[in-house]
């Protein structure tokens, strides 16, 4: 295991110190420290899995908790209703470099559009 692969484990932990947003029983949402938009917060599950596919084949419930946690990020941050983004970036194409699943909750402007 890699430091990129337990950082957000050290993070949950309170290891490496993070501006919390929100947590749950199996959820921990914190301010991304590069943010890429005016709201910039990730949603990790506490139970690390490599990416939001494996997630999904091991742990469905534990998705579903993500993006419920996703909408309550959304609404302690006041973008619940102006909108927002949830993106999960998987694997080397996509430019994931925490290999821990982690939503990205975009928002508080108008976003562009991505790709390349
Ligand atoms: O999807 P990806 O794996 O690229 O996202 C990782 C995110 O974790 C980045 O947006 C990065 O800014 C963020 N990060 C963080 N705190 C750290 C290390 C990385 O918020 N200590």
């Amino acid at each position: 295991m890699t430091d990129a692969e337990t950082l957000f484990e050290r993070i949950i932990a309170g290891e490496i110190p993070s501006e919390k947003v929100y947590e749950t029983e199996t959820t921990f949402a914190f301010r991304d420290i590069h943010p890429q938009a005016r709201v910039h917060v990730l949603v990790v599950p506490k139970k690390r899995h490599r990416n939001v596919a494996e997630l999904a084949a091991a742990d469905p419930q534990l998705l579903a908790d993500m993006l419920t946690t996703a909408a309550k990020v959304a609404e302690l941050e006041g973008i619940a209703e102006s909108g927002y983004r949830v993106v999960f970036n998987t694997d080397s194409d996509a430019g994931q470099t925490v290999f821990h699943v982690h939503a990205h909750v975009l928002g508080g402007e108008q976003l562009g559009f991505f790709g390349r």
